[in-house]
């Protein structure tokens, strides 16, 4: 049995002040980790919102096939779901490709400096050609998939996601892009892959099988079935490859937790 692992990643920007946009006051937002509906063990589970006028533009890289394009756009359809029932607005909406920007992925792992998708906080979703792209970004050939987040003072300043296909398995892109997603609204995992237990955070080895942290689209990582041999893995599919295509109740209130009270357009 293989763990796929859906990595995010943070880095901080090396500038003092934020860039446009993020000049309101102190938001509301900015206490999202002492959300009193969570669990005490889900409260470090949460990192810095989007803190713009929603719905946000989202680009996906025409590179990119079309069934992985139409698997991000039922992804977004998904979380649009939940906020336009639960917050009364939509997260996302697809935007144009904008050729125009020149530095418009990261290079490396610390790399923060690439291109805003626009000047709301809109991202783009990126294909990552080859293995040594993959690996400069500090992932290696069992990532599927990953979301860069860069973050000043606490507040989050650009991000994006990139996919590797040869690691993405045909049946769980839909999976791992919902995921993804999630990461680009700011929730962390729904428990933590390397901790040694922390009441904050729970240790992923601490929950057992059906845990709703399990269960959630956001837990690390997605099991798939073996593989006969290491050099045809790409794009394929095997029956017990597993999926999540829902949201589930710790994604849902970890994400009402980080936008509830917010008004569309409220960067406030
Ligand atoms: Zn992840």
């Amino acid at each position: 049995m293989v763990w796929v692992p859906l990595g995010t990643m943070g880095c901080e920007l090396p500038e003092a002040v934020g860039g446009p946009g993020l000049t309101g006051g102190a938001s509301a937002l900015t206490q999202a980790s002492e959300c009193q509906s969570l669990p005490m063990d889900q409260r470090d589970s949460l990192m810095p919102p989007i803190e713009a006028a929603f719905p946000i533009g989202v680009q996906l890289d025409p590179s990119l096939p079309q069934e992985v394009q139409e698997s991000a756009t039922w992804a977004m359809s998904v979380w649009n779901q939940f906020a336009k029932s639960q917050l009364g607005y939509e997260f996302f909406e697809i935007k144009r490709w904008d050729a125009s920007l020149r530095d418009s992925r990261p290079q490396d792992s610390g790399d923060c400096s690439f291109d805003k998708a626009d000047e709301q906080m809109g991202f783009r979703v990126f294909r990552v050609e080859t293995l040594e792209a993959w690996r400069s970004l500090g992932f290696s050939e069992s990532n599927p998939a990953a979301t860069l987040r860069c973050q000043s003072k606490g507040r989050l300043t650009r991000q994006t996601i990139g996919l590797y296909l040869p690691s993405l398995r045909a049946g769980q892109t839909r999976s791992v892009v919902l995921h993804e997603l999630g990461h680009a609204l700011g929730l962390d995992h729904s428990c933590e892959m390397r901790s040694n237990g922390n009441e904050r955070f729970v240790a992923c080895q601490e929950i057992p099988a059906g845990h709703p942290y399990r269960i959630a689209s956001m837990y690390p990582t997605l099991r798939v079935g073996s593989r006969s041999g290491s050099a045809n893995s790409s794009g394929s599919t095997s029956s017990s490859d597993e999926v999540k295509e829902m949201l589930q109740e710790n994604d849902r209130t970890r994400a009402f937790c980080l936008y509830r009270g917010r008004s569309v357009g409220g960067a406030q």
